[in-house]
């Protein structure tokens, strides 16, 4: 089998690392960036700890932080805008999944023929080409989009969420601080940190896992595994954070190297009609999407619970993967993930919406990397 693997140029990691984002831009000529990142990064003057920096280094920053979370095609609109309409050559996305995808984005529309739409870039969507090379800095361990070559935007008038993938996508360079997520709260840090586990565990039972993305799945899921629930009770515990951190990023370069497969296909439309937090969708289908699977890549199930740490090499494969199964329920009682119903989602529009969510599910490609692929009606059921 032939693997291509990408992977941003620079990754700089570690505690204080944010105070360097000059530097790393100095080592590719960059020199005026404009920053896009979320209102709350701006009013809690968290955008300080990157922007000060890079005006001491003598850097003219500038801001767009009009980003929403779960990034419509409206608001990449306005910021292609905004970045066609000064003179930077990069942008710095500063923020979770929802700022970085919003920087990406904005770089692929920007390169697009003038006039170009964001709806043009229709599922499944190829984009290599970017106009001003990406740097992101995450501040949630989740999404690692920081290290991943997708970008995901909703589209307003469908309500579908658009997965585009490609080098367009792939940051130049990614600056990784887990002091960054001290201030994430509880919800946010379970929702973010069951994303990263599913991406991991995803990419690592898929279709298209590869050597390369093996190791840093593995590696990934024995991070966030011993370290979810204490990031969770525990917001300043740096060792758990940055476990979770390092557990995140490295999640993002496995499925960027292999692919996400059922639970993500499931949980974009879900997020996109009802506005459920992307790692919480993932974290309500999780379970059942594994128990779905499981005997269909048993052994591969059986190694992610031994990574995980809920089984070990005594345990034969069947026991491992029903192991499994369980830390994920338990994990979903422990950090109070609620059912689609306990969530506030309207049982006749969750029934009416149905079939929409399955095609669109199917149509977004990854179902197909599912150790069992589903037809639409497993997919509704
Ligand atoms: P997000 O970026 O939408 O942020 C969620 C909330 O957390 C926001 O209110 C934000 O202000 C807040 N927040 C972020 N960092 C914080 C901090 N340090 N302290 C306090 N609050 C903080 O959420 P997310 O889960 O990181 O990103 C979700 C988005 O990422 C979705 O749109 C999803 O589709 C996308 N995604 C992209 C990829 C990819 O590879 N590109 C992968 C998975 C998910």
């Amino acid at each position: 089998m032939v693997a291509t693997i990408v992977s941003p140029r620079v990754m700089r990691i570690g505690g204080g690392s944010v105070s360097g984002v000059a530097e790393v831009l100095a080592q590719f000529g960059l020199s005026r960036p404009l920053v896009v990142t979320d209102p709350w990064m701006v009013s809690s003057g968290t955008v300080d700890r990157c922007l000060e920096p890079l005006r001491a280094a003598g850097l003219r920053a500038e801001v767009f932080s009009d980003t929403v979370p779960d990034p419509t095609d409206t608001v990449i609109e306005a910021g292609v805008a905004v970045l066609k309409g000064g003179d930077f050559d990069c942008l710095v996305g500063f923020g979770g999944g929802s700022p970085m995808d919003t920087a990406k984005a904005m770089a692929i529309l920007a390169a697009a023929p003038p006039g170009t739409k964001m709806r043009a870039f229709k599922v499944p969507a190829h984009a290599d080409r970017a106009l001003v090379p990406v740097v992101c800095v995450p501040t949630t361990a989740g999404t690692g989009s920081e290290a991943t070559r997708f970008t995901v935007i909703t589209d307003t008038e469908t309500d579908e969420k658009m997965l585009i993938a490609g080098l367009g996508a792939l940051p130049l360079a990614a600056v990784v601080d887990h002091e960054l997520t001290f201030s994430v709260p509880p919800r946010t840090t379970a929702d973010t940190g069951i994303d990263s586990l599913t991406h991991a565990l995803e990419a690592y039972v898929s279709r298209r896992a590869n050597p390369h993305a093996d190791s840093l799945a593995l590696s990934a899921m024995r991070l966030i595994g011993a370290n979810l629930r204490t990031a969770h009770r525990e917001p300043r515990n740096a060792a758990a954070r940055e476990a979770m951190m390092l557990g995140a990023t490295q999640a993002g370069l496995a499925f960027s190297n292999s692919s996400v497969a059922l639970v993500h296909g499931m949980s974009r439309p879900i997020g996109a009609h009802f506005h459920v937090p992307h790692g919480l969708s993932n974290a309500m289908l999780l379970p059942a999407v594994t128990e779905f699977g499981l005997n269909d890549a048993l052994r591969r199930y059986a190694e992610a619970a031994r990574a995980v740490g809920v089984a070990g090499r005594e345990d034969a494969d069947q026991v491992a993967g029903a192991k499994l199964l369980e830390e994920l329920r338990a994990l979903n009682r422990d950090l109070a993930v609620p059912t689609p119903r306990g969530y506030g989602i309207d049982p006749d529009a969750w029934e009416r919406l149905l079939p929409t969510m399955a095609a669109q599910a199917l149509a977004s490609g990854s179902p197909a990397n599912n150790p069992r692929v589903p037809d639409e009606a497993e997919i509704v059921s």
